[in-house]
């Protein structure tokens, strides 16, 4: 760590643990801070090759939790809709945890410390995901492109990527991603099953353990947290020309889910595979002609009063405490944050 990067941090403790910023935040308009994580879990080590870095280990996570529940206000997505409306007015330094993609650990991992904080979740799934018990296609192609033997991939266009190197890996591993995120259903599972027979890799050994069943879904729902949509097959739907594909990806996964849950299901969660935007002026438009009442992207920051629920930012999580506190700290001030 520099001397400069420790001066830093030192600085952030500093306005953190003196409370300054608490007087700053009085006189700040209310924002809430929506929170996003993915997979939770013992062992992130373990799940390099699929899952990359989008794992918070179950400590870490823990100790983020007993923050939040201490230290700030845990509440409902719906309770955040109703003040974003201008019907609810909130205590001050709000947030909600939310969760992306549907892995099954944060039923069995995040969900207990949760229930035991009686911090309500939010839980974003994959419908295809977990009707298969397979991971999103992001995860499949990750454990391709890491594990292969293979010296090059011959790509979709005529170019040959080498893979001998790690930079050349990670080249061809974007290149993939970056068609793939723009594909939907059975095409973008043919693009995938092509890429595994090509680098000879097969199916990933722990695709059936990564997901959440549907029974764990209404577990979910019966503790009171919120179960919401992240589409059928985790496209990113501002890439998707196609318009009843796109159309398909809100609607369906909307009907499935209420089916299975046999409960409404009014929220969204936009997934951000590798492009920017991920999101449109068409794709809000859809969200709010299917009836889904928020929408949460990756844009990062804090809600707003007024704001539109439908194009809702986040605040990532890092994985220490300190990263968290200055990431909410700068969130509510209405600040851009930090990495
Ligand atoms: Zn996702």
């Amino acid at each position: 760590m520099s001397a400069h990067s420790t001066a830093q941090n030192w600085i952030k403790r500093s306005l953190i643990a003196t409370r300054a910023l608490d007087v700053i935040h009085r006189l700040q308009r209310t924002r809430v801070a929506v929170l996003m994580y993915h997979s939770v879990m013992e062992e992130p080590e373990r799940h390099a090759t699929t899952l990359g870095n989008i794992i918070i280990s179950a400590k870490n996570f823990r100790r983020q939790m007993e923050v939040l529940a201490r230290d700030y206000n845990p509440l409902s997505l719906n309770d955040a809709l109703q003040f974003i409306q201008g019907h609810k007015q909130l205590p001050a330094k709000p947030v909600v945890v939310t969760f992306d993609d549907g892995y099954r650990d944060n039923a069995e991992v995040a969900a207990p410390i949760l229930n035991q904080l009686d911090i309500p979740g939010v839980f974003y799934v994959t419908v295809s995901s977990i009707d298969r018990a397979m991971p999103p296609w992001v995860a499949k192609l990750r454990y391709a492109f890491s594990t292969t033997g293979k010296g090059a991939w011959g790509g979709f266009n005529g170019d040959v990527y080498p893979l001998a190197t790690s930079g050349g890996r990670e080249r061809a591993f974007t290149i993939a991603l970056e068609h793939c995120a723009c594909l939907t259903g059975r095409i973008q599972e043919g693009f995938v099953a092509e890429v595994e027979r090509e680098l000879e890799t097969g199916a990933m050994p722990e695709e059936s353990q990564l997901m959440m069943t549907w029974q764990q879904t209404r577990k979910l729902i019966d503790e009171g947290h919120i179960v919401g949509s992240h589409t059928m097959s985790h496209p990113n739907l501002a890439h998707v020309q196609d318009d009843l594909e796109l159309r398909s990806e809100l609607e369906e996964s909307k009907r499935r889910l209420e089916q299975k849950l046999d409960s409404p299901v009014i929220h969204f969660s936009y997934p951000c595979p590798v492009l920017q935007p991920h999101w449109s002026a068409r794709t809000v438009e859809l969200c709010r002609q299917l009836g889904y009442s928020t929408a949460v992207t990756t844009d990062p920051g804090a809600v707003s009063e007024g704001d539109d629920p439908l194009t809702m930012h986040r605040v990532r999580p890092t994985r220490d405490i300190d990263g968290l506190r200055w990431n909410l700290e700068c969130a509510f001030l209405g600040r851009p944050l930090s990495k």
